[in-house]
């Protein structure tokens, strides 16, 4: 419950938790905050004096009064110092979301101070309007407001922040504003404090990770309370605790997304969403996350668009001796069609081709670009559902492969822009490539290269293979090597490259997203990436998903983009009462992992939360209580996969070989099997073992790839999986496919 307290109380387990996990478990807590302060400051200004004030910033001593109202003028300084940082606003969209673009987030010492000068002696619907906002430390809580079972501790700081204190020499411990050694802590509990407030301290001169906690006793905190918020304030105490700086980036129907850095152990910029306002104006509940992305990072800056179309048909082709004057033919297996017509030569350098194409079941044909007369060198791009390797249309031939299932029938668009390879299958982006100064290519795929540009065609190697409408834009030659801000992989030591060379699948199966990023940054993470993302949902009780309802919302609203797979990751074991087979065979495929249950005691254990796991009984005797609950869900749970396999929990990771013994290993494996569960090889986890995973392909368990992000700076491109799959010798047989692959 301590995440209800303060915004700041925020420390990287407790993301770790309830990020990978879910984005409904993200409490409300900056509701709470939101709730407190404004009711709070607004009562206490009833009897505020009016003591104006125009030019604060060169007079410290000035006195201000908070919420009292200002002036047209001072509202328009203020928007003209937002507008310093602001690079465009996009206000009343046909989408009717305003959006706010940042240019940069980092306001100077001069311009924050003034700002924040301001904004607290603005009226609450003047700040309420505002695109960069502030909070800083709260208020003392009227008991009597808050309801008769309210329990008051939340607002003390949670022990594990506490004990963290105690030893950091990242942060300075102020108690009732006087500055005192950590260790007075010590002779404290974290129930003496009925308040406290984290802020930075880089903005005046500190470094980025350091900050300072204010801890207040309940005496303490009313004596501030009166002094900084009853009466008017001078400007020097106002500025003595930073204030957290909100920046809008979104506004959708009044209620704001805004992106704010956060000082503490966690020290990073986190993503807060109100999603109800209640009548009288007071945002009720809202949503935070840690952000990958910084206020001025937040809107992908606008992508040029990938050319200006101004199609040719492509009409003239060569079919073995036959010449064909058409952009429709039809090629049958064996068959190939060469461009012989006139435009630009019939050689293409940089372009944009498009056809629509239509093949039979099982067919497998390519389309071939900077290639030759017989089409043996340069890049083909697979169309078709061949049944030897899985791969599936759009795939850039053993360089980015694709295995998401496509229709039969559908817009193919390939575009070349200097070293830039784009294939979209009906509108959609699916390979992104930019060839690397030294690509890697295996003996057999040496001409796998772009060149000056030569010959376009296709060839059906199996099926029929239909082309309509085929067209082409030819480009400029001398078009730059990169899109702005792209670099491409380097694949001389890639190990993705090596695979996909070889046709070995690789597909993170077990990505979390952050819902308000979007999906459409999911995409293109995974194109720059390399490889297709299948994004988990976790569904059950207290996470994101909970009934069926809330399953079919989700392939209504977000789980609709073409190239992702999606997964219901099933939670806590009562899910699969939770969820109908319906509602799971909505996803392209669903597992769990054997990480919550309760223990031998009837705790509910987060095997990944250390305070839950409770060791009371020998080692061997807790492991052989994991051991059964990990059998019992692999076999009455209907999963295609069971993620994080042989994770233990922290205390006992480092001897891991000591609990996986050979005879564990082998019940595990053969349950497994038995009940055709494919084991995922898990990249933040690093489990399993090599040891085990050769044990499991050597019985004949399939295997997957996932990583279980926590955060979008977890995904680390399947570090660990991938070098797995090299050591323990994985093939494609190895490996486990959604159905309909
Ligand atoms: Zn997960």
């Amino acid at each position: 419950m301590e995440q209800y307290s303060n915004l700041n109380n925020v420390e990287k387990g407790e993301w770790k938790m309830q990020w990978c996990r879910s984005i409904a478990l993200i409490p409300v807590f900056i509701a709470a905050i939101c709730v407190f302060s404004t009711k709070t400051i607004a009562q206490n200004n009833v009897n505020a004096l009016n003591g104006g004030i125009e030019n604060p910033i060169s007079d410290k001593n000035r006195m201000i009064t908070r919420g009292k109202g200002i002036s047209q003028e001072l509202l328009t300084e203020y928007q003209e110092i937002v507008n310093k940082y602001l690079e465009k606003d996009s206000i009343g969209n046909p989408d009717g979301i305003d959006k706010f673009y940042w240019k940069s987030d980092s306001l100077s010492v001069e311009d924050w101070t003034r700002l924040y000068v301001i904004y607290v002696q603005m009226a609450k619907n003047q700040q309420s309007k505002q695109m960069i906002s502030f909070y800083g430390p709260m208020p003392a809580i009227d008991k009597a407001s808050l309801p008769p079972d309210f329990d008051i501790r939340i607002f003390s700081p949670p022990q594990r922040f506490y004990d963290l204190w105690i030893e950091s020499k990242k942060c300075k411990i102020y108690i009732d504003g006087e500055n005192v050694e950590n260790s007075v802590l010590k002779s404290y509990k974290p129930t003496d404090f009925a308040s406290y407030f984290t802020s930075s301290l880089f903005r005046s001169g500190g470094q980025k990770d350091e900050y300072r906690v204010d801890l207040w006793t309940e005496s303490g905190h009313k004596k501030f309370t009166e002094q900084f918020f009853d009466q008017p304030v001078s400007i020097d105490k106002l500025l003595e605790i930073e204030p957290v700086i909100m920046f809008m980036v979104e506004k959708d129907n009044g209620k704001p997304i805004t992106i704010q850095f956060l000082p503490g152990p966690r020290n990073d910029w986190v993503l807060s969403k109100v999603t109800a306002i209640s009548d009288d104006g007071i945002p009720m509940s809202s949503m935070s996350m840690p952000s990958e992305l910084m206020p001025s990072t937040y809107h992908p800056k606008s992508k040029l668009p990938l050319y200006v179309s101004n199609q040719s048909p492509l009409d003239k082709w060569k079919i073995g001796k036959k010449v064909v004057k058409s952009s429709t033919f039809e090629l049958s297996a064996g068959q190939s069609a060469v461009y012989d017509g006139a435009i630009n030569g019939g050689s293409f350098k940089n372009f944009g081709f498009k056809a629509h194409v239509t093949h039979s079941e099982g067919a497998k044909a390519f389309f071939w670009i900077h290639s030759d007369a017989s089409l043996t060198k340069g890049y083909s791009i697979l169309i078709g559902k061949p049944v030897d390797d899985h791969r599936r249309s759009g795939s850039l031939a053993s360089v980015r492969n694709l295995y998401k299932p496509t229709s039969a029938s559908f817009d193919i668009e390939v575009v070349v822009q200097g070293k830039r390879i784009v294939v979209m299958i009906d509108g959609w982006k699916v390979v992104d490539y930019l060839e690397p100064d030294a690509p890697y290519r295996t003996v057999a795929n040496t001409a796998q290269l772009l060149s000056a540009g030569e010959l376009i065609g296709f060839r059906a190697e199996n099926g029929i293979l239909n082309v309509s409408n085929a067209n082409i834009t030819p480009l400029a030659d001398s078009l730059p090597n990169y899109p702005e801000g792209k670099a491409p992989i380097d694949e001389r030591d890639d190990v993705l490259i090596r695979l996909q060379q070889r046709n070995f699948p690789v597909v993170d199966y077990h990505v979390h997203w952050p819902v308000m990023l979007g999906l459409e940054a999911a995409i293109e993470k995974s194109l720059a990436d390399g490889y297709e993302y299948g994004v988990a949902s976790n569904c059950g009780i207290g996470f994101q998903t909970t009934s069926d309802e809330q399953v079919k919302a989700l392939f209504k609203n977000a789980f609709i983009l073409p190239p992702l797979f999606y997964a219901m990751q099933g939670e806590g074991r009562e899910w699969v009462k939770t969820f109908s087979k319906e509602s799971r065979e909505m996803f392209n495929y669903v597992f769990t992992d054997a990480l919550t249950f309760n223990d031998h005691k009837g705790r509910r254990t987060h095997l990944w939360i250390d305070p839950e796991v409770i060791i009371d009984i020998p080692e061997q005797d807790y492991m052989d209580m994991i051991m059964e609950r990990t059998l019992k869900i692999i076999n009455e749970e209907p999963i295609d996969f069971l993620a994080s396999p042989t994770r233990l929990a922290n205390v006992m990771m480092k001897d891991y070989d000591k609990y996986w013994t050979d005879a564990r290993v082998a019940q595990l494996i053969k349950a497994l099997k038995d009940n055709n569960v494919a084991m995922e090889i898990n990249s933040v986890s690093k489990v399993p073992s090599a040891k085990i995973i050769k044990a499991a392909k050597a019985a004949g368990v399939k295997f997957t790839l996932g990583t279980n992000n926590n955060g979008v700076r977890e995904l680390d491109r399947l570090n660990y999986s991938l070098r797995m799959v090299e050591e323990c010798g994985l093939t494609i047989d190895d490996m486990w496919f959604p159905k309909g692959q």
